[in-house]
């Protein structure tokens, strides 16, 4: 979980569709990982108290306090978006909104594929040239415009860059695992901020 993927308080807030919220919805405490507290992604955070959320609320760190996801901000997103209907926790995030990350619940790691998910990460893949990926705890998969990539484990130190190749027949979207050390990755991460 990152601050611009942005479950909290502050400027987060303010970009609550009006008329939702969180309810008994706790998924994000399970599916991201959350550095603050520790938590590694697709497991509960040892602070959350089943069916009454956040045992620290009024201490919870920032991480947590700016985190809203992608149901709670887009009012174009319907409530089969809602995590706790479908099993998945969507974050917007880096230049512009340009980076999806879907966080699925591990016992349920085939829900991203499900409709009318996967027919709309493709379409925003397409048609708005968005980066998505996904994630079952540390495996990763990435939806292209013209295909679903497995990536298998993301190591702690690496993270996913998509290199354009120009090809006879057009551009082609080839997704790379690197290094976070890599100067690669170090560009793309400057540009994130
Ligand atoms: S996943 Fe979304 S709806 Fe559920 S608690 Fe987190 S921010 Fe709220
Ligand atoms: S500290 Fe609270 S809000 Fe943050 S992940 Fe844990 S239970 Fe959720």
């Amino acid at each position: 979980m990152t601050v611009e993927e942005g479950t909290g308080d502050g400027n987060a807030a303010a970009r609550v569709v009006p008329g939702r919220s969180c309810g008994t919805c706790a998924m994000c405490c399970k599916l991201t990982k959350i550095d603050a507290v520790e938590k590694p992604a697709g497991i509960w955070c040892r602070h959350c108290k089943p069916g009454k959320g956040c045992g620290i609320y009024a201490t919870r760190p920032n991480e947590c306090r700016q985190f809203f996801c992608a149901w709670m901000t887009m009012p174009g997103l319907g409530d089969e978006w809602k995590p706790t209907h479908s099993k998945m926790v969507v974050a917007v995030h880096g230049a512009g909104g340009s980076r999806m990350t879907v966080h699925v619940d591990p016992q349920r790691p085939d829900a991203w594929r499900a409709e009318p998910y996967h027919t709309n990460f493709r379409r925003w893949a397409k048609l708005e040239n968005m980066t998505i990926m996904v994630a079952v705890g540390n495996r990763y998969y990435t939806v292209l415009p013209d295909r679903d990539v497995d990536l298998g484990i993301l190591a702690e130190d690496e993270i996913v860059l998509i290199e354009e190749r120009r090809m006879p027949y057009g551009v082609e979207l080839n997704p790379i695992k690197v290094r976070k050390d890599d100067p690669r990755a170090q560009a793309f991460l400057a540009n994130e901020k």
